[in-house]
């Protein structure tokens, strides 16, 4: 299959590796010149939990491409989904599946301005990924990825990706309930990313901290209301809590990714989580100052660090 990936940083760069690696013909697309001309001179090398491997890729501009891909894999930031899709739209034809694994809310909004929602297949993963160095990634756990149609008639399409991502060791799951598992995804790291990038606290410092219970239940208790106005998702705030800590207890002294984007002096995800939520909230009539307070207070804290 021609597949491209669309923004291949770190979590990009992991799936086309893997994608490759099976077989199927991958396209990276990105504008970072650094980390072209790192892969175009020495290939992309990416430690698949502590594996390390080099292939030799495609990577280009996406302006430098021509023909219709058959899948295409977002994998840009949530700001920069918008922007990507107005500089891939020459590689989409009517069959093109835009496949979008991106953190937060709202983006299936944003590709129906795109693409026919036939053609959006939707989902979330707890691969992790990080960069080394431009051409130099990482990659690691053991996924899974949880995919599903969001037009009821595309069950099909979405299975046979599925597939692809089981057979490239992605292990790739067909989803019945995204929707549930997006808004799980969002409400772990408008709780937990968030709170540690705030406090500059790693995840066992933030769950060993005496106001930890009262700072989840005001936030969770936002999402659970948006999620249920909005989308009719039922989010049990002691099962999210007790599934919040059970994820916190794997990953120990890890900083999540909101924590690292802080430290690498890159703008956060916070409008697609917590941001979200107050926008939907004041759609719905529902008081959201948990998460309105902490959206201002990571804002606040990309100024400080003078992060644009
Ligand atoms: P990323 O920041 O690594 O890559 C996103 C884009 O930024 C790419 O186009 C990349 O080339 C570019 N970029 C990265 N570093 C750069 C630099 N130093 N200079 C210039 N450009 C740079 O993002 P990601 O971590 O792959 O995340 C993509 C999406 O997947 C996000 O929505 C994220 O929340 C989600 N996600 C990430 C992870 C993870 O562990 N990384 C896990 C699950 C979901």
């Amino acid at each position: 299959m021609n597949i491209a990936i669309a923004g291949s940083g770190a979590l990009g760069c992991g799936f086309g590796y893997m994608l490759q690696k099976n077989g199927q013909n991958v396209t990276l697309l990105d504008y970072w010149e650094d980390h072209i001309e790192a892969i175009r001179n020495n290939g992309l090398t990416v430690s698949v939990n502590g594996v390390k491997g080099t292939l030799p890729m495609t990577i280009a501009r996406p302006e430098e491409v021509s023909g219709e891909m058959d899948v295409i894999f977002v994998f840009t930031k949530a700001m920069g989904l918008e922007k990507m899709m107005t500089q891939i739209n020459h590689l989409i034809g009517t069959k093109t599946k835009i496949v979008c694994l991106l953190n937060g809310l709202g983006h299936l909004k944003t590709l129906e301005a795109f693409v026919d929602r036939r053609n959006i297949i939707m989902g979330t993963t707890v691969w992790t990924a990080g960069i080394i160095a431009p051409g130099e990634t990482q990659l690691n756990g053991n996924g899974p990825v949880e995919l599903q149609n969001s037009h009821p008639e595309e069950e099909e399409a979405a299975r046979v990706i599925v597939n692809i991502l089981k057979d490239s060791g992605l292990f790739g799951e067909y989803s019945k309930n995204v929707k549930y598992t997006t808004w799980r995804k969002a409400c772990i790291n408008g709780t937990m990313n968030a709170l540690c990038a705030l406090l500059d606290a790693s995840i066992d410092q933030l769950f060993a901290s005496p106001s930890i219970d009262s700072l989840l239940n005001g936030i969770v208790d936002e999402f659970a209301a948006v999620a249920k106005a909005q989308d009719d998702i039922e989010i049990d705030r002691d099962e999210m809590i007790h599934y919040l800590k059970e994820v916190a207890s794997r990953l120990g002294s890890h900083y999540p990714s909101m924590h690292q984007d802080l430290f690498n002096r890159r703008p956060t995800e916070i409008d697609y989580l917590n941001g979200a939520v107050v926008e939907a909230a004041e759609k719905y009539g529902i008081e959201a100052p948990h998460c309105r307070r902490m959206t201002d207070l990571i804002h606040a804290k990309e100024a400080v660090l003078e992060i644009k």
